[in-house]
């Protein structure tokens, strides 16, 4: 919503009015607890994008032909955490109210919080799919209850939120990891997970969000809180390739947690607008 010189994700040039999905900037990291920098995510991810081609080999899909949009960032002072997310609540329900189906480029966590709201107000009972190496369960972080630490512990107190699926996990609270074994929500990030997951959420719409810290760091250095272990690069992609299979059911999405400085190589905010151009065009760009 700039002037000509802000820099929009690869190809997005549609209307808002002609799109089908739309991109959302959402820079704020105002509440990280180890190491900031994901506010300058989402230029880091458009900036990037200019790397990489428009046409997807895994999806046999190219985003030239799609109607995308680059709706710029949401406006805000960082300083208000409540009205930093009152602010993306408000934008992300005209977005959804409108029939769009919107990819928030964060970011940290938190900004899932105000998106899953406002889709909430369209699709109730929604599933909502954590790609994420936190479980993100806290009640409170130092104190602090909005945290991206209890990023989804908000979620889930939603009023209407379906069931929650988190793929990826490996660090928590014994307290998380104990919650998470008694309601049966871990799964590891793989196709046949991803596949079994969304059979079992039946006829649900999906909102997925995806924590790029879920990737192994030696692949994705650039996020604040790294986590040794976990899948590489190519297995996301592949389960994205999955949600594309499915049809139209991912509905809203986000990818958070890029912290492009912590990454000199540039590679990591490659890696995550890689993801939003497969997310893009499996949501039906
Ligand atoms: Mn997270
Ligand atoms: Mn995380």
């Amino acid at each position: 919503m700039g002037g000509e010189a802000r820099p929009r994700f690869l190809c997005a040039g549609s209307s808002f009015e002609s799109a089908r999905v739309v991109l959302l900037g959402c820079p704020f990291d105002g509440t990280v607890s180890y190491r900031r920098g994901a506010r300058l995510g989402p230029d880091a991810m458009r900036e990037a994008s200019d790397c990489l081609e428009t046409y997807s080999p895994g999806l046999d899909k190219d985003l030239s032909d799609a109607a995308l949009c680059d709706m710029g960032d949401v406006d805000f002072f960082s300083g208000d955490t409540e009205a930093v997310l009152a602010s993306i609540r408000a934008e992300a329900s005209a977005i959804f109210q409108a029939g769009k189906r919107p990819v928030f480029l964060g970011g940290e966590h938190l900004v899932s919080l105000p998106a899953v709201q406002a889709v909430l107000g369209v699709f109730p009972g929604l599933a909502v799919f954590q790609w994420d190496a936190h479980a993100d369960l806290r009640d409170d972080y130092l104190g602090e209850k909005l945290s991206h630490a209890c990023a989804v512990r908000r979620i889930l107190e939603l009023d209407g939120v379906g069931p929650l699926r988190q793929f990826g996990v490996r660090s928590g609270t014994r307290e998380e990891f104990a919650w998470m074994r008694a309601n049966d929500t871990m799964r590891p990030l793989t196709p046949e997970a991803v596949a079994a997951a969304l059979k079992e959420a039946g006829e649900r719409a999906v909102y997925l969000t995806i924590d790029m810290d879920v990737v192994n760091p030696g692949e994705m250095p650039g996020t604040g809180s790294p986590e040794p272990g976990g899948p590489g690069f190519d297995a996301l992609i592949e389960c994205i390739r999955v949600l594309d299979a499915s049809g139209a059911r991912v509905v809203g999405a986000d990818v958070v947690e890029l912290a492009p400085e912590w990454d000199p190589t540039g590679a990591s905010a490659v890696a995550a607008a890689k993801v939003v151009r497969e997310l893009a065009l499996a949501m039906g760009a």
